[in-house]
């Protein structure tokens, strides 16, 4: 490192410290937001994206290499749009009191719940939605009265720098900030003691971001990644099946965290499958280099890990069918892969795809397919396709995952109405709506005290009505 970057890196992270410290002192000295302060910062960032979308869709697509404009628009910045609404619609309901039970040992007393801010929370984005995986989370972290951080990806750096700008113009220091940098910045911000810190990326990198986290004792939220399968049953029309398919892993280019990572189709129609993913995707993308629908890969070195993929696959006696057109590789895109007979042990099967390749893989029976996915880490996604309630109850009874979207793909993750998140190495814990604004507050227990105290009144010195007492609460059923 030369004497220049050394201290460009040392102002970042001295930053970084600043920020918090004045963040952090807000929230020790203040009253919580009110539902009008925070519905009005939701409206300030409501207006900062429509104001900047064109500016957003820009940068991303440069970024990228191409990024579709429309799923920009539809995937990223419309759901902000959707979330933002969903909580100025709600949050007065959200955050009213919530009255408990108070049992008759303690009467005369009443309890309640408050859902109080956390302070101040940590959001670390990943690159593949830039802006969703920013302000998703950042929109309930508002609503539920917190101050924020953002550390956006080192690999989207003009969407970054877009961000840090529009944020800087939009909120005042101690309501939100946005810090960009490479991993040494990433690293430092994890182990900010935050109030509680959102993470959205790899399983490798979120085991790392929970040990920094564990030193500050920081709750964390985790958006993981892992191998997300769709199981399409024998009673389904291929073709259409096949359409749905294509669509969910397509979007994006395959870099999509809920993409339907591989395949299981009945043994007999895994060839008449695969080969109707590639004719879906031929009527999806007529063309792919210079289609500004399908997306490029977003790096060389993601490029080169999915081309390697597939090569060994191959290699390895796998059959690949590709859609055709000559120029992809200079506009860094991977044409849309079908794989039959992937290896098990091959990168394919082992890693998160994360890319627009899609091993189908043959089962006999249904306890074979979920068999086969129960093998492996629990996924983030689960995806099925059939007619019949029976065989859809017997998959998610059989299968855990993060979220089900049943005849279909994606679409539970657009959802304000449940949370989204994963299980076991595919996350911890879930956000999006009320379930966000949840997740981002403290439940805060309060008891009041009637007119007399009973358990004052037994004692000490404990005598023989406190044993009394203590002999009927121990009977009681
Ligand atoms: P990544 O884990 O490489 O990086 C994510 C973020 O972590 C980046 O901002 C990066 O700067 C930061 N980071 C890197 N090293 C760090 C460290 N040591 N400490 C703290 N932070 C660090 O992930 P990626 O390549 O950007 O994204 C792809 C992955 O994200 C895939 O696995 C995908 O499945 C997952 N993902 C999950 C969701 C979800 O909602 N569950 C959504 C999108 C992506």
């Amino acid at each position: 490192m030369d004497t220049q970057i050394v201290t460009q890196h040392q102002d970042g992270l001295a930053d970084l410290h600043r920020i918090f410290d004045v963040q952090h002192g807000v929230t020790r000295g203040g009253l919580a937001p009110t539902l009008q302060e925070r519905k009005s910062r939701l409206e300030k960032l409501r207006q900062m994206l429509v104001a900047n979308e064109a500016a957003f869709v820009a940068a991303i697509s440069s970024d990228f290499g191409n990024r579709s404009a429309d799923e920009t628009r539809m995937l990223e910045i419309g759901l902000v749009l959707n979330g933002i609404r969903c909580a100025r619609k709600g949050l007065a309901r959200w955050m009213r009191p919530e009255k408990r039970h108070v049992d008759v040992a303690f009467q005369p007393a009443k309890a309640w719940v408050r859902h109080e801010p956390l302070g101040v929370v940590g959001i670390i984005s990943p690159w593949n939605y830039p802006l969703f995986l920013s302000l998703g989370p950042l929109v309930d972290v508002i609503a539920a009265g917190n101050r924020a951080m953002i550390k956006p990806s080192e690999l989207t750096p003009r969407f970054s720098d877009l961000l840090a700008r529009t944020i800087a113009d939009t909120f005042s220091e101690d309501e939100i900030r946005v810090v960009t940098g490479g991993v040494e910045v990433a690293q430092a911000f994890s182990e900010l003691p935050f109030d509680h810190l959102v993470f959205t990326g790899s399983t490798g990198v979120g085991r790392k971001v929970m040990l920094a986290a564990a030193a500050n004792l920081t709750p964390v939220t985790l958006e993981l990644g892992g191998k997300s399968p769709a199981i399409v049953c024998d009673d389904v029309d291929v073709a259409k099946v096949a359409k749905s398919v294509a669509f969910g892993k397509f979007l994006n280019a395959g870099q999509t965290c809920i993409a339907p990572d591989y395949a299981l189709v009945p043994s007999s129609k895994v060839e008449a499958f695969g080969k109707a993913v590639i004719a879906a995707v031929g009527k999806f993308y007529p063309t792919l280099a210079g289609n500004g629908d399908y997306t490029s890969i977003i790096s060389d070195r993601h490029y080169s890990r999915l081309v390697g993929a597939v090569d060994e696959a191959r290699a390895a006696g796998a059959t690949v069918l590709s859609a055709r057109d000559d120029g992809v590789a200079a506009a860094r895109k991977v044409a849309p892969t079908v794989v039959i007979g992937a290896p098990e042990n091959g990168v394919l099967m082992r890693e998160e795809i994360f890319g627009p390749v899609l091993p189908v893989i043959g089962y006999d029976s249904l306890d074979e397919a979920l068999a086969f996915i129960n093998r492996r880490d629990r996924p983030l996604a689960l995806y099925a396709f059939s007619h019949q309630r029976e065989t859809l109850e017997k998959i998610v009874d059989g299968a855990i995952s993060g979220g089900v979207t049943l005849n279909g793909t994606l679409l539970h993750a657009a959802q304000d109405g449940m949370a989204f998140g994963g299980v076991g190495p595919s996350g911890i814990g879930g956000y999006h709506g009320r379930d966000g604004f949840i997740r981002f507050s403290h439940a805060r227990s309060v008891l009041k005290i009637g007119f007399i105290n009973v358990f004052e009144k037994l004692g000490p010195p404990w005598g023989g009505l406190a044993r009394t007492v203590s002999k009927i609460l121990a009977r009681r059923r």
